[in-house]
């Protein structure tokens, strides 16, 4: 297993394929896990900030083949 790591405040969902970044109209930013969909061992609204995921995969980039998946 290869987890990925994040020292950012939102964490990986930042920068991650299966995050929908959510507004409420009071202002605040929730990040949706599109993950939970396929695999409910991810919650879909995770608890920030997300410092290890084995389901992260960067924007603009293809999941790697036999990769496996740990909650965050
Ligand atoms: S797969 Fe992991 S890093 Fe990506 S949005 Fe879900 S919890 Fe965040």
């Amino acid at each position: 297993m290869n987890a990925r790591q994040s020292q950012s405040p939102v964490g990986l969902c930042e920068g991650c394929a299966h995050a929908s970044r959510i507004t409420s109209n009071r202002g605040s930013t929730f990040y949706f896990c599109k993950q939970a969909a396929v695999d409910p061992h991810y919650p879909r609204y995770p608890r920030l900030p997300v410092l290890r995921c084995e389901a992260y995969q960067p924007l603009s980039s293809e999941p790697a083949a036999g990769e496996d998946k740990q909650l965050p």
